[in-house]
């Protein structure tokens, strides 16, 4: 087993001992179910043949069929998918969907790749992976360096092979292609709730509202949207160029405009220029990381110059700086419940499409905001009744949920 996993699984197994849930549940969870690891052929524009490694977890199926994201990135490998299926296992339960957890993902910089080479790579892996998929097995949806394209050649490559149309199979698919519109920002949107329902627990509804974000993919921009509606000011954004900062606040449209011309924040015109590691430092009210894992380790709690961190990234706190944000006094609203709202939206598109009744924008806004407002609340009265941080709590109400489907179904034979 990785050590990332591991390390993910213990946070969850101290978790559930500190709110007395039963060992079997910990026996249960203690491996990934299923993980499927293949490598695909995909041939480049120059003619040259290149293998690509890809995987598919699925770590638990215990409260349904499981459900989470395609990751396309180098850095993917068959610990980071599983210990990202072992999140999402986590994240389902806490959000209290019918949904147990996996994870894809393919080790390649797609990012480098032309338009028709991320197309045939796309396609090649919903080929190799479709019998793994299904509305009531196995789920996928967009993640790092992926999107609604992918999520719609996916879906129409399993199309094809299967002869029949089956949307439920994949969430996150343009809205023409049987997506709901507010998914995009769903990820962004439920972070922002987070924060808006959480202040006061995190310290900050009575500061100077500042907010320093890390990354600005699609859960970092629409997130500070939102937030900058609210009357939060963004002082400081960072992308891989380097940091973008403005005491002021920064102007989104502008950023955005950079960003849709394929520059980096740094390039806006007006803003300071730092460093991309220089976004830890800053001296923000809240800092939130959007970008990859394992950002904030114990070497770097000390240079953090927040009061509170709100977690869109999946696991940018590693497990061994957990303790010393707390002695630092600095509050963290989990990944699993601030990146929670995309797979929740994505489950509304699964419900639309398997009932084929429509669903308005209106009704998906007051389902999310609902939603995750009324599971924030719960983490921070189990962080209360615990007498512990938000992450314990949030995976003690999780491991709470996942035990009570265990006992109704028992744990085989
Ligand atoms: N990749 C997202 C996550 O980590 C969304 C998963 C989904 O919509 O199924 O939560």
């Amino acid at each position: 087993m990785g050590d990332q996993l591991s390390a993910a699984r213990d946070r969850l197994f101290d978790a559930a001992r500190k709110t007395g849930v039963e060992c079997e549940l910990l026996e249960t969870l203690k491996y990934p179910q299923e993980t499927l690891a293949a490598s695909i052929p995909v041939r480049m524009d120059d003619g040259a043949l290149k293998m690509v490694k890809a995987w598919r977890c699925r770590y638990s199926d215990l409260l349904g069929p499981t459900k989470g994201g395609l990751r396309f990135h180098p850095s993917t490998n068959a610990d980071e998918v599983q210990t990202l299926a072992f999140w999402m296992t986590v994240k389902c339960a806490l959000m209290q969907l019918p949904y147990g957890g996996g994870k894809g993902g393919i080790s390649v910089d797609y990012k480098s790749l032309s338009q028709s080479e991320r197309e045939r790579l796309t396609r090649a892996f919903a080929e190799r992976f479709a019998h793994i998929f299904g509305p009531a097995r196995d789920i996928p949806a967009p993640d790092v360096g992926t999107g609604p394209m992918e999520m719609a050649w996916i879906a129409d490559t399993i199309g094809q092979v299967r002869h029949e149309h089956v949307p439920g199979l994949i969430t996150g698919k343009p809205p023409i292609a049987g997506g709901l519109e507010g998914r995009a920002p769903a990820t962004g949107q439920g972070a922002f709730l987070v924060l808006d329902t959480l202040a006061e627990a995190l310290g900050v509804a009575d500061g100077d509202k500042t907010i320093a974000l890390q990354g600005y993919g699609s859960g970092g921009r629409h997130f500070a949207r939102f937030a900058a509606d609210a009357g939060w000011k963004i002082i400081a954004v960072a992308d891989s160029g380097g940091t973008a900062f403005d005491a002021e606040g920064l102007d989104l449209d502008v950023l955005d405009k950079v960003k849709a011309d394929g520059g980096s924040v740094v390039d806006a015109e007006g803003v300071e220029s730092r460093k991309s590691d220089a976004i830890l430092s800053v001296e923000a009210d809240v800092l939130v990381p959007a970008a990859m894992g394992g950002q904030i380790t114990s070497d770097t709690v000390g240079a953090l110059s927040c009061k509170a961190i709100v977690e869109i990234a999946n696991g940018p706190v590693l497990p061994e700086a957990d303790a010393a944000l707390r002695d630092a006094g600095i509050k963290v609203a989990p990944d699993i419940l601030a990146n929670a709202g995309g797979v929740f939206v994505s489950w509304l598109e699964w419900v639309v499409n398997r009932s084929g009744v429509p669903m308005s924008n209106d009704e998906v806004t007051k389902r999310l905001t609902d939603r995750i407002t009324a599971r924030a609340k719960a983490v921070a009265q189990k962080a209360e009744e615990l007498d512990s941080d938000m992450r314990t709590a949030a995976y003690a109400v999780a491991a709470e949920q996942l035990d009570k489907a265990l006992v109704a179904r028992g744990a085989g034979s």
